[in-house]
């Protein structure tokens, strides 16, 4: 937008004043999480299809990000484009010799921005912190494309880089909304946090803001991990959906508790006082944690089918040395018809069960049901992004949550939805009781 403005204003000048100039800004990033593998079953091997070889620096555009371009007397800010990174700009008195000003700061074709701050408080005021920013100087235009690369692979900009490329992955039906990211140096209580619902950061969901942190300590530090970065991300966008509806409140989903405490020591289920991917919790917590890891699953994968197995594989890493498989539990570890946490988990221990599930089998679950194999021969539509914000959406309007009925609420919900009778009932269903979800 604000490209278009510039260039309209220079075409009226007499020629040889005026110098269309295009500057495209890529960030230089490093990540530590990218390309890990799934360690068994037939997609042994397998990686996430976006950024997978992140780990050794990679270079991302910088779509929709904010530039400050400045010359002694004369200054402009624009947005870069949102789909290419890259923004035409002209300067009716040629200098030569200009500082750019790059901000962690996206933006995209909805007007939602996602932007990272210098704040470690966990209250979400109207704009936390400052906005962080790279200077660069000394910078004369060939005349032509210039490509900017910047961030030097420093932790904070990987960041910012992958939620910026979050927001352009996953954003349908979500406009005019911010997400703040800060990073926790445990200034002030000690403890590095990587979270969604610390303090009030999502306190401001009917406002249109939604916080999150990432932590940044030397004993912790989450600043490279995509998944987790996409995860925090998953929590605000889902949440901000939500949020702009009639009738939403603010603050954690209803009945969110993380004390589920059942299992105490088991294999693949260790249960602790915070949670994990191969957690038993409430099915409060493990359709929250589903949510936000289904759309960190999203961003780097894409829906297709694998050629090797038809199946609409997909690699998501949370800890260890491998990734999680999107169609299979423990790292694909135990088959496809055997495919749930669940069964592992709750094999030997009581009270198990009803109220309860794993947060890997919610996220497996999504996206089964998002790619639907189509178990039922005629039953062959798919969700679409949005049909899954509207997923979560509908089955917090559906009211009356506890922490143990979240499966019977989002059936409730689906059903408000205008999809496919096959999907809101047979494949939903299918699909949760081969996930073990349904309880
Ligand atoms: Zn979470």
């Amino acid at each position: 937008m604000l490209a278009a403005l510039s260039g309209g204003a220079w075409l009226l000048l007499p020629a040889g004043q005026a110098h269309a100039e295009r500057l495209c800004v890529k960030w230089e990033i490093r990540t530590e999480d990218s390309g890990m593998g799934i360690q068994a079953g037939p997609n042994a091997g397998g990686t996430e299809d976006k950024y997978a070889g992140a780990n050794a620096g990679a270079t991302a555009s910088a779509l929709g990000v904010r530039v400050r371009i400045s010359r002694p007397g004369w200054a402009q800010t624009y947005d870069t484009a949102p789909g290419s990174g890259c923004v035409d700009w002209s300067d009716s008195s040629w200098s030569g010799d200009y500082d750019v000003r790059v901000y962690g700061y996206q933006t995209d074709a909805n007007d939602n921005v996602v932007r990272i701050h210098d704040s470690q408080s966990d209250s979400c005021a109207v704009a936390p912190g400052a906005t962080y920013s790279l200077l660069i100087q000394d910078y004369t235009p060939s005349g032509g494309t210039d490509v900017m690369k910047v961030g030097d692979e420093i932790g904070r900009w990987t960041t910012q880089a992958m939620l910026g490329y979050g927001l352009y992955r996953y954003h349908d039906g979500v406009h005019d909304k911010t997400i703040h990211a800060g990073f926790d140096e445990g200034n002030g209580d000690g403890q590095c946090n990587s979270s969604a619902h610390d303090g009030t950061l999502n306190s401001f969901i009917t406002s249109g803001r939604h916080c999150v942190q990432y932590s940044d300590c030397a004993a912790d530090d989450d600043r490279r991990k995509k998944f987790l970065v996409g995860h925090e991300f998953g929590h605000a966008l889902t949440a901000l959906h939500y949020g702009d509806k009639a009738g939403a409140t603010n603050g954690d989903e209803p009945g969110a508790d993380s004390g589920w405490l059942g299992i105490t020591d088991d294999n693949s289920c260790a249960n602790s006082s915070v949670y994990d991917i191969t957690d038993v919790e409430w099915s409060s917590i493990a359709f929250r944690e589903g949510f936000a890891h289904f759309v960190s699953a999203k961003i780097f994968n894409d829906r297709e089918k694998s050629a090797s197995t038809g199946l609409y594989e997909g690699a998501f890493h949370w800890g260890g040395s491998h990734s999680q498989d999107l169609q299979r539990p423990n790292r694909g570890q135990v088959s496809a018809s055997d495919n749930r946490y669940d069964d592992l988990c709750c094999a030997s221990t009581s009270g198990c069960g009803t109220g309860t599930g794993v947060i890997g089998d919610w996220m497996r679950f999504l996206w089964d049901w998002y790619a639907n194999e189509g178990f039922l021969g005629s039953c062959t539509q798919q969700p679409t992004k949005l049909n899954m914000l509207w997923l979560y959406t509908r089955t917090r309007q559906e009211g009356g949550l506890l922490r143990n009925n979240y499966f019977q609420k989002l059936q409730d919900g689906a059903d408000a939805m205008n999809l496919p009778t096959c999907l809101e009932d047979g494949m939903l269903d299918i699909h949760a009781a081969l996930n073990g979800v349904d309880q």
